[in-house]
């Protein structure tokens, strides 16, 4: 039995759907991200599940007990936000015992059990101050201590990380992680930071419009997207048309033939095809290109240097395409220099436009 069973759910704000027949089964223990562009239904499917809307249509079980007309304290959920409200005037010991008060809890194990939370999120001997006295990553911390303390079934995290900068919350995706695994809590993680969902989930779920349009593992969202959106969504890619051949063979830009790892049936329907940028090489011309089968001439037309990567935009005909290299050459190949680009068949999707 999945942990949050989502079946159908919709919702509509006005005329927009902001839930649009979602289906999605969480399973116990998981990590799963919320990911897609702003409006596209995330924090209204994870305030579905916590009890803040209310669906239209479909309903929502946890631990297969159907939530449906269950207020929001009775879900046996913990919540995390963006902007964590913590209660200023009250001690960390005092935000993080909260959920145990109202629920009567002795005082001898609350003392315990606020202790043992402090512990784990690493705020131990913070019990004193004021959330004023923390740091932005501190208080992070003492939310989700305060939400777990209770032990809920479900922990729901709304871009919880989105005010820390860039450094601190690398170090916070990593600590949430631990701790999530270690508490071993089925958890929904809405976030717009693609690379954040592809580091910490066990699963992500793109959204578009309300619709899930893809789930999965990072890995094969990522490698094998099925539409044009999802492939751009989450990382980079180049576009271009293929039209299969009979025989398996599909002819790319410039009528040139590509190997594909999967080469559609039908042939004379046009496809369109992903590569993404850091599966390409770029070599230039007369030097060895990479051993690569497909092959694509071009002339560099951009050079972005990021330190340890650079970025080529090269036009080979009537395309445009992105390499993302790596910085191994002495200098980066210059605009204007002649190149051959290659990838590996297996790296070319056929994608839904
Ligand atoms: P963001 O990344 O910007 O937070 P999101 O993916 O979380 O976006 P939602 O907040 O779920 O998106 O919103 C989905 C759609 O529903 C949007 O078009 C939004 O304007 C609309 N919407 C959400 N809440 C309400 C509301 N209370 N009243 C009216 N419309 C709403």
């Amino acid at each position: 039995m999945s942990v949050v069973e989502i079946q159908g759910v919709t919702k509509r704000f006005g005329t927009t759907p902001a839930l649009d027949d979602v289906h999605l089964r969480i399973e116990e223990g998981e990590l799963f991200a919320l990911l897609g562009p702003s409006g596209s239904g995330k924090t209204t499917l994870l305030r579905a599940i916590a009890g803040f809307v209310d669906p239209e249509a479909g309903s929502i079980h946890i631990d297969g007990d159907p939530m449906h007309d269950l207020p929001v304290h009775r879900r046996d959920i913990g919540m995390v936000f963006q902007h964590y409200a913590l209660f200023p005037h009250m001690s960390v010991f005092d935000n993080v015992a909260f959920g145990l008060s109202v629920r009567h809890v002795a005082r001898a194990e609350t003392a315990e059990r606020v202790r043992a939370m402090l512990a784990l999120v690493q705020l131990d001997g913070f019990e004193e101050r004021r959330p004023g006295q923390l740091s932005g990553g501190q208080q992070q911390r003492v939310a989700l201590a305060r939400a777990l303390v209770t032990r809920p079934r479900v922990l729901l995290l709304d871009e919880p990380l989105g005010a820390l900068d860039k450094r601190l919350r690398r170090q916070m995706q990593i600590e949430l992680r631990q701790i999530q695994r270690e508490v071993g809590i089925t958890t929904v993680f809405v976030t717009h930071d693609q690379e954040e969902a592809l580091t910490l989930s066990d699963r992500i779920a793109i959204l578009d419009a309300g619709r899930i349009v893809q789930s999965g593992p990072p890995q094969a969202v990522y490698e094998r997207p099925r539409t044009v959106f999802a492939a751009d969504f989450l990382g980079d890619a180049n576009f271009f048309t293929g039209r299969p051949q009979a025989g398996g063979r599909m002819l790319g830009p410039g009528g040139k033939e590509l190997l594909c790892a999967e080469i559609p049936g039908d042939a004379g329907a046009e496809v369109t095809l992903a590569v993404r940028p850091e599966k390409m090489r770029i070599a230039r011309a007369g030097e060895p290109a990479s051993g690569d089968a497909n092959h694509l001439e071009g002339t560099v037309t951009g050079v972005l240097y990021a330190g340890s990567t650079v970025t080529y935009r090269v036009a080979c005909g009537e395309v445009e395409v992105t390499v993302l290299e790596q910085n191994r050459e002495a200098a980066p190949i210059a605009q204007g220099e002649a190149v051959t680009v290659s990838w590996r068949p297996d790296h070319t999707v056929v994608v839904e436009p």
